[in-house]
């Protein structure tokens, strides 16, 4: 049986998301690298093949050639990990 998980949820367990008070300086003015912290491809179980037809690069995260709006590090195209997102076609 598989366990299903929110992006909200993981997020707020790694402690990617913080309450909007403590949020609020870096909403106001502070760079974007500032106000958040990537996960580590350990945190979102980051691997560098395909799972169940999913990829990076039908990621909505993904930005090419080898990037991540959320995971750090260099990330394959064929990769996958826990906050995949489809995008929208
Ligand atoms: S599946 Fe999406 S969120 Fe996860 S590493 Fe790939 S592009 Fe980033």
């Amino acid at each position: 049986m598989t366990r299903r998980i929110s992006r909200r949820r993981l997020l707020q367990a790694c402690g990617m998301i913080v309450p909007a008070a403590l949020a609020g300086p870096f909403l106001l003015g502070a760079r974007p690298a500032d106000a958040q912290q990537k996960a580590t491809k350990q945190q979102v179980q980051y691997q560098e093949t395909p799972k169940k037809g999913q990829d990076c690069e039908k990621c909505l995260q993904f930005t090419p050639p080898d990037g991540c709006k959320l995971v750090g590090g260099k990330i394959n195209p064929k990769g996958w990990c826990l906050l995949f997102a489809l995008k929208p076609k």
